[in-house]
């Protein structure tokens, strides 16, 4: 299957001129769990932005992004949706006064097939228990991850851009975040799945390390597994960057 989204040469430098990406290069199949890996402060978030048009990052320095045979350059987050691409935050948004019935709805508005109850359930949550929530800092952290992913399962979007979902929940196992993956994937979702942690690329069709602005390999999930132990642990014992990335 060919590619539904080709990243060129992208190059990103903060307005300081900091430079951020560093050329990357990157194709993610039709119909594929895409994992990117990195060490922190590698660029994954940059190149998540840039990809989904959020928090600004709208233009990149050089190169450019090509979704579904379009020039992505300059289209703003809203209209990037509107063609069937979307990202997932590492830290979710709050809504104030939205019930998860009300959200769930306003996600499937483009999808009229969607049963908002069944996505429910499939992230692991009785709809029983949570239509009539409010999505406040009463739900917890993985909770609200979960209803992310209810939420992109009913607007099943053909390219979903994960930014560590995974990370720092109470909840998911690999193996249920796994499956939830594929059950997505299976329902005609390719998913850009970007983590540091490296049990999660095990679960990829194919990986991508990502590395001080770059991607330094692609291909079977296993082997980048592999280059990622030998040589991004190692180097990010090592480097200022891990500290600066983790007070991010
Ligand atoms: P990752 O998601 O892989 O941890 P990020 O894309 O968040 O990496 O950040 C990559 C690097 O760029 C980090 O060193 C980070 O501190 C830096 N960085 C990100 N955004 C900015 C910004 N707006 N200004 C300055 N530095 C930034
Ligand atoms: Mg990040």
């Amino acid at each position: 299957m060919g590619a539904l989204l080709e990243v060129k040469n992208l190059k990103y430098s903060t307005p300081e001129g900091k430079e951020i990406l560093k050329g990357v290069n990157l194709d993610v199949k039709e119909g594929e769990i895409h994992v990117i890996l990195g060490p922190n402060g590698a660029g994954k978030s940059t190149l998540a932005n840039l990809i989904a048009g959020a928090g600004g990052y709208e233009n990149p320095t050089e190169g450019e992004i090509i979704f579904n045979g379009k020039p992505l350059n300059g289209k703003p987050l809203y209209e990037r949706a509107r063609l069937g691409l979307t990202i997932a935050f590492q830290e979710p948004a709050r809504f104030e006064g939205i019930t998860v019935e009300e959200y769930l709805k306003l996600s499937a508005r483009n999808n009229p097939s969607a049963d908002i109850e069944a996505c429910l359930k499939k992230v692991g949550l009785n709809p029983k228990d949570y239509l009539q929530r409010f999505l406040d800092e009463s739900l917890s952290g993985g909770e609200r991850k979960r209803i992310e992913l209810a939420s992109i399962m009913c607007m099943k979007p053909k390219l979903a851009v994960l930014d560590e979902i995974d990370s720092g929940i109470d909840f998911v196992s690999i193996d249920e975040i796994g499956n939830l993956f594929k059950t997505m994937r299976d329902e005609g979702t390719t998913l850009l799945v970007i983590t540091h942690r490296e049990n999660i690329a095990n679960i990829a069709d194919r990986a991508s390390l990502m590395c001080d602005g770059t991607i330094v390999e692609t291909g079977n999930p296993k082997k980048v597994i592999k280059k990622f132990e030998k040589e991004c642990l190692v180097c990010e014992l090592q480097s200022p960057k891990l500290v600066e990335g983790l007070n991010r």
